[in-house]
């Protein structure tokens, strides 16, 4: 044992030593392994190492894309304040290599830039550089490292260089790069021999990957472009290919429960689909056919249908409804917002009472009496569909014959969820079918991780009388024009609303905020309206009179926080000005501006960018403002999916509206926006597998089944 642990602590690694030992401890570095799979978090390729002259011709001729790395001596530095009331500091230095001279731009962190970085130090810069506007070559935020003069003799002579993700407990230890490869170096003559190979051979060869031993080595000390790619591949395969086992495993579970058959055919579903005043689109008859085949199968239904706001979602569901009802069940929909789910009710009850089919709304804040006889009614049976709030179902009705509940706008409906809602039905033994709703479009690759637990339905096509919305970006201090406009469509009858997307952590901020903005709207831009504030700390019955009010055409122009995100339908609203809308997601956006175009008028939304945004974010390759560019987005497309996809590769996963708690891994190679191939090339193979050989008992499986079973004691992130 002791024997062991000494092999194993970094410690008695050559050139650690107690002090070194215990930086590496401080970020949780305390076996050889650990060390070992401290991977760089980026390289330096000598063979890129650019003279800045030719690198600044070379970026007049050819592509802006690029990204390079330079070497040379800080001539000058410079710290200076920028920003609204100069609150903030940016450092800026200039970098000398004999050839010419280049600029580095720091926006954040610039004190600590500014102490470690000296007039006279040597150091290398990696990233994109761009023109500023008299024509200096600029890196915004490139990487920066000091070398030593010797080292320089390194750079210029050989081999892709690794660089660590260094604390600053490790540098106070001395540990630099330098050291650290060398540390590496030597733990990997130590570990690399003990390294076992966690993917079967057929999957190795199958898709081409390198060994995992191979891997490590290479993503340390690659001695080609090509052989970093290839063990960059061959970690995401693993990473994605585990990941997806599981939730193939995971469903394979929840398909083993006993759900409630309902028949295939149903002449209610037939008679509302005939009553329709417009054919349903193709999309829409695709997941009516998914969901038909879910609920006959014997099997309960976990299914989620996507589609952007306005595609249609609610019929499509309504009509499975009818066909559960019609097998003599009941159906539960469920809203996030009381605004949403009282909209539901109504939609419900035009399309199904003149068929027969009685439909309960469970309204907050409802009398004791009128209470009870609503829960009567669902408890007798008498009510076939039942609509209400999240909240309203979680407090606890009682629902008989519930064999099918639709869940709105809510992306992740988890287990204990489930299990509520199999206590809330009556009927024993099974399991109701769910139904997910989300107009959050989710990009495919997410998806396929996000929700691989999940079968997925996508309506896409939107239905033919829609009409885009005519999007338009503007900085606040040009958005005289947006307001002119929306003047002019409330003259001619139409109705406004104005949009801010708040999003301080304190409710306080918010409502303060949202009031100030709301007097100078009501007091100086509109003072000839009619308009009322809409927020999120109303009572409800407030926030429904205002709505009630507002489809009624009493209110011109209604101001709102996000609360009319899910919510308010209102054809006649044919204008939305959003606020601040530099602070949000593509996605979030396109959510909001779905509240417009909802009637047969032309529809127009009109997107306001503070004038800080345009100092705060750098420049794009076009020399355009990086706010303002992703903004801009929004007037050129009306697809969901596609903004989706641009909110997924601008901002990452975690931002994308609604994910951040989605549970997903925090992976550590794979890029869920652009590795869509290696997901689904994993996922398939992971299926494959799961279909040939459920529990993992081949003995070519062997390997998978050990590694599985190890990932799951230490708790790997890959069980979330
Ligand atoms: P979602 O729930 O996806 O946001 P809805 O189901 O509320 O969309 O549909 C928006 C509007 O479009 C509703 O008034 C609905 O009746 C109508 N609608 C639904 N499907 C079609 C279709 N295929 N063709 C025309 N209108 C449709
Ligand atoms: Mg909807």
């Amino acid at each position: 044992m002791a024997k062991k642990e000494a092999i194993d602590d970094p410690r008695y690694v050559k050139g650690v030593g107690p002090v070194k030992a215990k930086a590496l401890l401080s970020e949780g570095i305390a076996t050889l392994e650990d060390l070992a799979l401290y991977f760089p978090r980026d390289y330096i390729d000598r063979k890129a190492l650019l003279p800045i002259r030719s690198l600044a011709l070379s970026l007049f001729e050819y592509s802006r894309e690029r990204e390079a790395t330079i070497y040379g001596e800080i001539s000058d530095t410079r710290l200076f304040e920028y920003g609204r009331f100069r609150k903030r500091k940016a450092f800026e230095l200039s970098i000398t290599d004999g050839s010419g001279t280049a600029k580095a731009l720091f926006w954040t962190y610039a004190d600590y830039y500014s102490r470690t970085y000296k007039k006279g130090d040597l150091i290398v810069l990696f990233g994109r550089p761009e023109f500023d506007r008299y024509n200096r070559l600029t890196f915004t935020h490139p990487e920066i490292e000091k070398i030593e003069a010797e080292d320089l003799e390194v750079y210029k002579s050989g081999g892709i260089l690794p660089v660590y993700r260094l604390s600053s407990a490790m540098r106070k230890a001395k540990i630099t790069n330098r050291v650290m490869r060398a540390i590496l170096s030597a733990a990997l003559e130590a570990y690399l021999p003990r390294v076992e190979e966690t993917l079967p051979d057929y999957l190795i060869a199958k898709r081409g990957l390198a060994r995992r031993r191979e891997a490590i080595r290479n993503l340390h000390f690659p001695t080609s472009q090509k052989d970093l790619a290839k063990a960059r591949e061959r970690m995401k395969y693993e990473e994605s290919f585990y990941f997806q086992l599981r939730l193939g495993l995971k469903r394979a579970g929840a398909k083993k429960a006993k759900g409630i058959k309902i028949a295939e055919k149903s002449a209610l579903a037939r008679k509302l689909y005939e009553k329709l005043p417009f054919e349903l689109t193709g999309d829409q008859k695709k997941a009516l056919k998914e969901i038909a085949n879910d609920l006959r199968s014997g099997f309960p239904m976990n299914r989620l249908l996507q589609g952007d706001v306005g595609s249609g979602k609610t019929i499509t569901a309504l009509l499975a409804a009818l066909a559960v009802i019609d097998s003599g069940y009941q159906a539960a929909f469920m809203a996030p917002t009381e605004i949403l789910s009282e909209q539901h009710y109504r939609t419900a009850v035009s399309f199904l009472e003149d068929l027969g089919v009685k439909v309960a709304f469970l309204r907050g804040g409802q009398r004791k009496k009128e209470r009870e006889k609503t829960l009567e009614l669902i408890e007798s049976g008498e009510a076939r569909l039942i609509i209400g709030t999240h909240a309203l179902f979680a407090s606890g009705a009682r629902i008989p014959k519930l064999a099918l509940a639709i869940i709105d706008e809510q992306h992740r409906f988890g287990v204990a969820q489930r299990a509520k809602l199999t206590k809330a039905s009556g009927l024993k033994g099974v399991r109701p079918h769910v139904l997910v709703m989300t107009a959050t479009p989710i990009p495919r690759t997410l998806s396929m991780t996000l929700y691989g637990d999940l079968d997925v339905s996508v309506i896409r096509e939107k239905p033919k009388n829609r009409k885009p919305i005519r999007s338009k970006a503007f900085y606040e201090s040009q958005a005289e024009e947006a307001f002119e406009f929306a003047r002019k469509k409330i003259k001619e009858g139409r109705q406004v609303y104005i949009v801010y997307p708040l999003v301080e952590k304190s409710e306080k901020l918010e409502l303060k905020a949202a009031t100030e903005q709301f007097e100078i709207i009501s007091k100086k831009i509109f003072p000839e309206f009619r308009s009322a504030l809409l927020h999120g700390q109303m009572k409800w019955e407030e926030k429904e009179e205002i709505a009630r009010k507002f489809a009624a055409g009493e209110i011109d122009v209604l101001a709102a926080t996000t609360v009319v995100e899910v919510g308010i339908d209102v054809p006649n609203a044919t204008v939305m000005i959003i606020e601040n809308a530099e602070r949000f997601g593509l996605s979030q956006l396109h959510q909001l501006r779905g509240r417009v175009g909802r009637g047969e008028e032309e529809s127009y939304c009109f997107l306001i960018v503070k004038d800080s945004a345009r100092f705060a974010a750098r420049a794009t390759k076009d020399g355009e403002n990086a706010a303002m560019a992703r903004i801009k987005i929004m007037e050129k497309t009306d697809d969901g999916f596609e903004i989706a996809e641009t909110d997924l590769r601008l901002r990452g996963p975690g931002e994308l509206f609604g994910l951040k708690q989605s549970g997903l891994p925090n992976f550590k190679f794979l890029n869920l926006a652009s590795d869509g191939e290696t997901i689904s090339a994993s996922k398939r193979d992971a299926a494959e597998i799961l279909a040939q050989d459920p529990r993992l008992e081949k003995p070519e499986n062997e390997i998978v089944r050990k590694n599985l079973a190890k990932m799951e004691k230490s708790g790997s992130d890959f069980y979330g």
